[in-house]
């Protein structure tokens, strides 16, 4: 069996063998790119290159990246616990060509590394491509073999990458992976597919195109290969797992979770293993390069994640801090590819003791003033505003953990009744502010904050990522 470590390097050996530079992954923080909360893709940090206003002394190029895909737009923190493939911080691995080699050749290559290089059973995969894309439909057929009804053509957003409302775009081909029909979920495309039986494990992206305006549209001169495939995802399957979370590393996390709290890793208690693997990963991740929990921005989404996982753990009956003791295990299974993490490991271990001895005080009085408020709500109701703002503003609880922790009873939270109290309380603060001081002072201080307001509000609900770009 192949564990994750070798599995990234097989990756990263196969693409320097046919000629590609070996590129580190880049930060979390994306480097000169405030639209953007996390590094989120492999070709984050290519972006320029590929735009032609950088140039870099290669033209293809291979990395595992590191990814958050929790706030912004892609966020998949919802998910975590709940699907069998998503996480909030996963390693992206890609091949990018600058205008060098193209479609036959991405799809040639990323073909043979699956069926050839990792021996994947060919009988099981499928592939998706946009509706028009007859080339790649036809390079399919050709380099694959596949047959036409295995080479899905989709119309929708789904298979069309464009970076931004202008710039480099075009269309794309996800290849999939069939798990069996014991599990639930249709192929792409079909009214079940998302389910989890069908699993994406790769993006190829063909930008061929430049958005020029709204309307206009033109071929690049030298289009371009941008590829991204989740490491859990093909390591799930290589290992034979269907799912993400029974891989090599995942189960050294979870058993060190199911040892510490002494609680199983089944039933209804399972989700909370995976979401305290999990956000473990993507906390100490996001700490080691240079993120700290706070109030606002990516510091809030930090705490968000941080304090979900202590909800779970608070499921678990931990009473103490434990999430923090889970990190060595975290450092052995990635510490040799990621130095950074054993670089901080003491500000890491330090940072996360310090928000679960912050959050203990109030994580229980406020889950018991949750749990007396929705004593006499069911399936479908909804929790009201006042009692979210309460636990958001008295016991710090960020919405998506109210709304977490009620999920698996089927209550949702009356979010519009939320943000009312919310402005309500910006707004008696104004009043109770006015005649007193500058009047100067206070407009700039109330307007600088309404327009941070704003963005920090998006920042942690669910939908938070209107004005960000890709
Ligand atoms: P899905 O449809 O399953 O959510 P996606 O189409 O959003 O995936 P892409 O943006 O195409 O994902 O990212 C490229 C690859 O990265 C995916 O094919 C998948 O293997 C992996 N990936 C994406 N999101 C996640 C995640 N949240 N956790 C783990 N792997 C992921
Ligand atoms: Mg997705
Ligand atoms: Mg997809
Ligand atoms: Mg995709």
């Amino acid at each position: 069996m192949s564990g994750v470590n070798d599995i990234r390097s097989t990756f990263l050996n196969y693409f320097k063998s046919n000629g590609h530079e070996v590129v580190a992954s880049s930060p979390l923080v994306p480097r000169n790119d405030p639209t953007l909360m996390f590094t989120n893709a492999g070709m984050v940090q290519f972006k320029n290159v590929f735009t032609g206003l950088e140039h870099r002394p290669y033209s293809t190029a291979t990395t595992a990246q590191k990814c958050v895909r929790a706030g912004g737009k892609h966020n998949d923190l919802d998910n975590v616990g709940y699907t069998a493939r998503h996480h909030t911080f996963f390693e992206m691995l890609g091949n990018f060509s600058f205008g060098d080699y193209f479609k036959e050749n991405a799809i040639e290559l990323a073909w043979n590394l699956i069926t050839k290089e990792f021996g994947v059973d060919r009988e099981r995969l499928c592939v998706t491509v946009y509706h028009t894309d007859d080339e790649a439909f036809n390079l399919w057929k050709k380099i694959a073999g596949l047959p036409d009804h295995k080479i899905i053509r989709i119309p929708t957003s789904d298979n069309f990458w464009a970076m931004g409302d202008t710039g480099p775009c075009g269309p794309c081909s996800e290849i999939f992976y069939d798990h069996g029909d014991h599990i639930w979920g249709g192929p792409p495309g079909s009214a079940d597919e998302d389910g989890d039986r069908f699993i994406e494990i790769w993006n190829l992206v063909f930008m061929q195109y430049e958005q020029i305006t709204k309307e206009e549209r033109v071929d690049l001169p030298r289009p371009s290969i941008d590829t991204g495939m989740g490491l859990e995802r093909i390591a799930a399957l290589l290992q034979g797992k269907h799912d993400n979370y029974d891989i090599d590393l995942f189960r050294a996390l979870i058993d060190a979770s199911v040892d510490l709290t002494g609680v199983a890793a089944e039933g209804e208690r399972r989700a909370s293993h995976r979401v305290i693997a999990d956000h473990l990963r993507s906390s100490a991740f996001l700490i080691a390069d240079g993120v700290l929990p706070s109030n606002e921005g990516r510091g809030y989404v930090l705490r968000r994640i941080m304090r979900r996982a202590m909800r779970h753990a608070e499921l678990l009956g931990a009473r103490e801090p434990i999430i923090y003791k889970l990190l060595p295990v975290l450092v052995q299974q990635m510490g040799r590819a990621y130095p950074e993490l054993v670089r901080a490991e003491s500000l890491i271990s330090e940072t996360i003791k310090l928000e679960e001895n912050r959050f203990r005080k109030t994580l229980e009085r406020g889950l018991s003033l949750l749990s007396d408020a929705t004593s006499n709500l069911s399936k479908g109701d909804s929790l009201d505003g006042e009692t979210v703002f309460k636990l958001y503003d008295t016991y710090g609880f960020p919405l998506d953990l109210t709304q977490d922790a009620l999920r698996a009873r089927g209550i949702g939270v009356d979010i519009s009744g939320f943000t009312d109290a919310m402005e309500r309380q910006k707004a008696e603060a104004r009043a109770s502010w006015s005649g007193s001081g500058d009047k100067a002072t206070e407009t700039v201080w109330f307007e600088v904050k309404d327009k941070h307001g704003a963005t920090e509000f998006l920042g942690y609900s669910a939908e938070s990522a209107e004005g960000e770009v890709q």
